[in-house]
């Protein structure tokens, strides 16, 4: 080993121990629940405020727009140490991996001075406005429209799926300014108050009895053309951007799913499982899966801060989406009627937390472009397999 890399090795234990004893002294009791209702909004926003002005709000930011300018390699033992310390589910990535760097990299002076500041104080939750009932995986179908009318553009149509809508302060959304068979060259990308006259919020009501998502309904809705991101009608190049984030900014930790199996473990073992030859073999399956995701993490690190951001976008994508469902099916099997209970005294703990997430896991494979999709990147853009045909 170099001097160079001793020395960053000694850096990089150096900062897991400081946000180890961070993490221990701050981290609410007990955790927080998902931020269904607004009672448990203001403790979520709370505890974003908390890591902001510790300085650990958004370690991927550029000092100069108030983040840590942490290596990637940082960032990773920041999260490893967020997950062991069961630290609450961060509130608005939104805001953090979508927008803001999009606003970077695409705003005006006038743009970035106005929203980043309050994304990253948690101030202005966001949300991300692309799906459409007809819009999906096919992005560039999306009807909803908005006329220009002097230096203001009237929005008309409607968004589905559209996570923490019925929280959030800005929506990040696409819009067609071109004619209706203008493809991805007539889109425009641009930020929505949702607190604009017009826009109605209604929430669907998921398998698991939450409100996770919404759908988002605008009439009339006037936005002012200085909250463009980009130029007009140019939004799809600036959307593939935050889809990129989206799907890359999936390193997810490894050490989430060490937890996911150490829960699975517990289960196993109180239900008298653990000699069971099938179940064992589940369990040393996604052991040695999640061990393979660590390293290909690592590697996907290591060529991203040599400067080589390949596709790997959309292999993380899939494998954490795949090790996420696994999981939780092998988990629903092992705890088989006692998953259906609702009540976890007359189950095991945590049992309906599994449940709850096992439903969510299936979800996994949709949102963020679904695997199929990621196959079809991977197939075309990695392996160079003719493209799909087209109609
Ligand atoms: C939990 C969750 C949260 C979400 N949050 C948001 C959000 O905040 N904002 C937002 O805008 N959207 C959000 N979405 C929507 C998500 O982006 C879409 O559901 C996703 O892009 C798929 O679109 P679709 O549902 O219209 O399915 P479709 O595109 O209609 O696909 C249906 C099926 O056909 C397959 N398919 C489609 N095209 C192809 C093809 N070319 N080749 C092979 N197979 C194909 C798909 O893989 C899928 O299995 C969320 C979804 C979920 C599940």
């Amino acid at each position: 080993m170099t001097t160079a890399a001793r020395q960053e090795t000694r850096a990089l234990a150096e900062w897991r121990a400081e946000i180890r004893a961070w993490l221990e002294a701050n981290v609410p009791e007990g955790g927080l629940p998902d931020p269904e209702s607004g009672d448990i909004l203001d403790a979520h926003r709370a505890w974003e405020r908390t890591l902001f002005e510790a300085g650990y709000a958004a370690l991927h930011w550029p000092v100069e727009y108030g983040g840590k300018g942490a290596d990637l390699d940082a960032r990773i033992v920041f999260q490893e140490e967020y997950e062991r310390a069961g630290a609450p589910p961060r509130m608005n990535l939104g805001g953090l991996m979508l927008a803001g760097p999009t606003i970077m990299k695409y705003g005006t002076p006038e743009q970035k001075e106005f929203w980043l500041p309050a994304i990253l104080s948690c101030e202005h939750l966001w949300c991300q406005g692309f799906s459409e009932p007809g819009a999906g995986s096919d992005l560039a179908n999306l009807r909803t429209s908005a006329v220009l009318d002097g230096d203001e553009l009237v929005i008309n149509g409607q968004k589905i799926w559209t996570s923490g809508g019925m929280h959030a302060d800005w929506m990040f959304g696409m819009v067609r300014t071109g004619d209706p068979q203008s493809g991805h060259r007539g889109i425009t990308y641009v930020m929505i108050d949702m607190r604009t006259p017009g826009i109605d919020v209604r929430p669907i009501k998921q398998i698991n009895g939450q409100t996770g998502f919404s759908e988002v309904f605008f009439t009339d809705v006037r936005v002012p053309v200085a909250n463009v991101m980009g130029e007009l009608n140019g939004g799809w190049q600036v959307a593939m951007e935050a889809l990129g984030h989206e799907r890359g900014a999936g390193r997810r930790t490894y050490v989430k799913f060490l937890n996911d199996l150490a829960q699975l473990r517990e289960f196993v073992t109180s239900l008298g499982q653990a000699d069971d030859v099938g179940v064992r073999e589940d369990l040393g399956r996604l052991l040695t899966a999640v061990s393979v995701y660590r390293h290909h993490v690592g590697r996907t690190v290591a060529d991203s801060m040599r400067g080589h951001d390949g596709p790997e976008a959309s292999y993380n994508k899939l494998y954490w989406s795949e090790m996420t469902a696994q999981i939780h099916e092998v988990g629903m099997r092992v705890l088989a009627a006692r998953a259906e209970l609702q009540d976890d005294e007359k189950s095991l703990p945590g049992a309906k937390q599994w449940q709850d997430n096992y439903w969510f896991s299936r979800a996994t494979r949709i949102f963020a472009g679904t695997n199929q999709i990621q196959k079809n990147i991977i197939s075309e853009r990695v392996l160079g397999l003719p493209k799909e045909p087209r109609r």
